[in-house]
């Protein structure tokens, strides 16, 4: 499973989306596939719209958030347009919230059969609930689709740090983290309620910078690339070499 942010879209605008970034998160989804490991990606909506900034807006935070889930479904419909321009694999876009003219319903067994056949299942809306954000969802869908990962694809950091690398030129990366460890030094890199999810069901998590070439194949080939936040007992052993 891969959560990808909006902001992985954004490229050097810093909003909406860039052809540039979706041409190369096409193109590492793709090698991924390639490796005949079953790709599921959890798509963000930040680059359009968030739920938490409704008080700014002066809307309702439900109301805001039904905004922001609509962000999701734009970005996998960018996603798979351009999947399919490759001409490399079938592409499923299923939604939270039911779209049948543009989308499948995310039904959880007939996402397993999309990706037993080899599909690739793009999955937006979050959960279809406000007061989560995709975070949540990824690890919700990650969960329930019993992938051996997830993904994350953070937008301008490679990894987890004991400080802020933007601000604190000496800050050092994890390479690797206990779930308890991560929700101990309270970690900035998803939302706490997604954290705590997926510490309870010791769901294996690798944060990477999404805008690096290869970092996706790399992590399934069982490299070390950015952080890894894993129960130490769950760790799956490192392929020799
Ligand atoms: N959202 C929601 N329910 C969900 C998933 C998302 O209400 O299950 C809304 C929420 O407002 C969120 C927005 O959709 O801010 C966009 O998602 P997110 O902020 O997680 O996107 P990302 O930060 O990954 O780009």
């Amino acid at each position: 499973m891969v959560k990808l942010s909006g902001e992985a879209f954004t490229g050097a605008a810093g909003w909406g989306t860039d052809p540039v970034s979706l041409v190369h998160l096409t193109e590492e989804i793709l090698s991924v596939h390639e490796l005949d490991v079953q790709v599921a990606v959890v798509l963000g909506g930040g680059n359009y719209f968030r739920g938490r900034t409704a008080a700014a807006w002066g809307i309702g935070r439900a109301e805001a958030d039904a905004i922001g889930m609509l962000g999701t479904v734009m970005n996998a419909l960018l996603l798979r347009g351009e999947l399919a321009a490759h001409h490399a694999a079938d592409v499923r876009v299923m939604t939270a919230t039911a779209m049948p003219s543009v989308a499948e319903p995310f039904i959880r067994l007939r996402a397993l059969r999309h990706l037993d056949h080899g599909l690739i299942v793009l999955l937006a809306g979050g959960i279809g609930q406000p007061y989560v954000t995709t975070d949540y969802a990824a690890v919700q869908r990650a969960l329930e689709l019993e992938t051996d990962a997830l993904l994350l694809a953070k937008h301008g950091v490679d990894g987890v740090y004991d400080h802020d690398p933007r601000t604190h030129p000496g800050a050092i990366r994890y390479t690797e983290l206990s779930h308890r460890e991560a929700l101990a030094r309270d970690v900035q890199v998803m939302d706490t309620t997604a954290l705590v999810l997926a510490a309870e069901h010791h769901l294996t998590m690798h944060v990477f910078d999404a805008a690096a070439t290869g970092a996706m194949r790399a992590i399934c080939q069982g490299r070390d690339i950015g952080t890894r936040i894993a129960d130490h007992e769950t760790r799956p052993p490192l392929p020799e070499g």
